[in-house]
């Protein structure tokens, strides 16, 4: 039988999970799947190793309402079954919202639960899914430890300029500042990037993390010294339904002008902007890239045009760039959106082998490049699982 940890990372219609064997620094999963379509049509697909698992009943026929307890009390369940050669030890989960309070990795209790749901409002698209995995562990099996891994710790020590927002000094007291987002991808990308860039990963690195959540953060000395996501995960980038940074002026005329209420306003920003509602097409980057609708078009040049206006800022920031990497579902897998981005970035010395980025391959720049172009996979699952087993050699808290 092999000890191993459990992650769950539990996004807005996705659940990630993977199976990594309980030992420091364990870097291969035994198993990874993905649950797309959560609230609208589910499917499962997984990996053991390098191959494809065969998923069985009832996992094969994911019910249209099936929720992220449910799918997380099937998963247990079959470690209990079918799967029993893998004793689970821990679960690790991916909590989007860390607030002020939690710096790094913890073990949660009754408290930090508590205080974990204190941050709903902060996060409602990611919060609620990444407590309700919690809970579903919790109650099917209240034994096992659970730790929670947050996206805002990668962010925790940046400078104080770069989290201040210009309003009343009391609402700073209070936590009204920029968290940042996507920090257990970074934290991978950070951990990597000396493999690949030799001494240079400690200089100025800018990392774009372009999923269907998008953002992007300003690296020196492989830490976060600015970061486009701010309070919430709704700043900075277009993303796929999200509208990324907005004139704060139309919210108010949203609501004083056009009588919306603050509900309907939160779910036009959160769902029905970003690529989707720009294009009236699709939040999906390769739906959108496969459509000749001229909405659709727009959309990407939306897209691109606020990416690369915001590596201006960041490079601004870091005083000149040395490395651009590009992670995450489009960041990783769109060859035409990589070129084009970093086509805005000539202006900082980068230059584009081109057919090495149609290739896929990780470093894509020319020889005579002063930017180092790389496309590398990210990685929340084996950040959170490494935490994890650092945790539970500590025997509670690691932050
Ligand atoms: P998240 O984890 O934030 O839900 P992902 O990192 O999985 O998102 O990225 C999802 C996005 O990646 C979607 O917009 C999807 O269209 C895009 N994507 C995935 N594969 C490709 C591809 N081959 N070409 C272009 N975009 C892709």
């Amino acid at each position: 039988m092999t000890d191993v940890i459990v992650t769950a990372n539990s996004g807005s219609s996705s659940l990630k999970f993977a199976l990594y064997p309980a030992e420091a620094g364990a870097r291969k999963p035994l198993l990874r799947g993905e649950v797309t379509g959560i609230g609208s049509a589910p499917v499962l697909s997984a990996r053991m190793g390098e191959h494809a698992l065969v998923v069985t009943e009832p996992l094969n026929a994911i019910p249209a309402d099936a929720t992220h307890e449910w799918l997380i009390t099937q998963l247990l369940q079959r470690l209990r079954g079918e799967y029993v050669m893998y004793r689970p030890v821990a679960v690790g989960h991916r909590i989007v919202h860390g607030g002020p309070t939690f710096e790094g990795p913890i073990r949660i209790d009754e408290t930090v639960r508590r205080k974990l749901e204190d941050l709903v409002p902060l996060a409602p698209l990611h919060q609620p899914h990444n407590l309700a995995a919690v809970d579903a562990v919790s109650h099917i099996a209240p034994e096992l430890p659970q730790v929670a891994c947050f996206d805002t710790s990668f962010h925790h020590n940046q400078p104080r300029l770069a989290q201040l927002f210009a309003l009343p000094r009391r609402l700073s007291d209070e936590g009204v500042i920029r968290y940042g987002f996507h920090g257990l991808s970074y934290e991978h990308i950070a951990d990597v990037l000396p493999v690949y860039l030799g001494e240079r990963a400690n200089g100025r690195v800018i990392v774009a993390h372009l999923g269907n959540g998008a953002s992007m953060c300003a690296m020196n000395g492989r830490r976060s010294v600015a970061t486009t996501m701010g309070f919430t995960a709704l700043d900075g980038l277009m993303m796929g339904r999200r509208c990324g940074s907005l004139d704060a002026g139309v919210v108010l005329h949203l609501i004083e002008q056009k009588g919306m209420a603050a509900a309907d306003v939160h779910h036009m920003l959160y769902r029905e902007s970003g690529l989707l509602g720009v294009s009236g097409v699709s939040n999906d980057m390769r739906v959108l890239e496969a459509s000749s609708d001229p909405n659709a078009r727009e959309a990407i040049d939306l897209f691109c045009y606020r990416a690369i206006r915001e590596i201006g800022s960041l490079a601004a920031v870091l005083g000149g760039l040395d490395a651009l990497v590009f992670t995450a579902g489009i960041g990783e897998n769109s060859a035409g959106i990589r070129s084009r981005i970093a086509e805005g970035a000539k202006w900082l010395g980068a230059a584009l082998d081109a057919e090495a980025n149609k290739r896929g391959e990780t470093a894509f720049h020319s020889n005579d490049s002063h930017v180092a172009l790389l496309r590398i996979d990210t990685d929340e699952e084996g950040v959170i699982a490494r935490s994890v087993a650092h945790a539970l050699e500590q025997g509670g808290a690691c932050a």
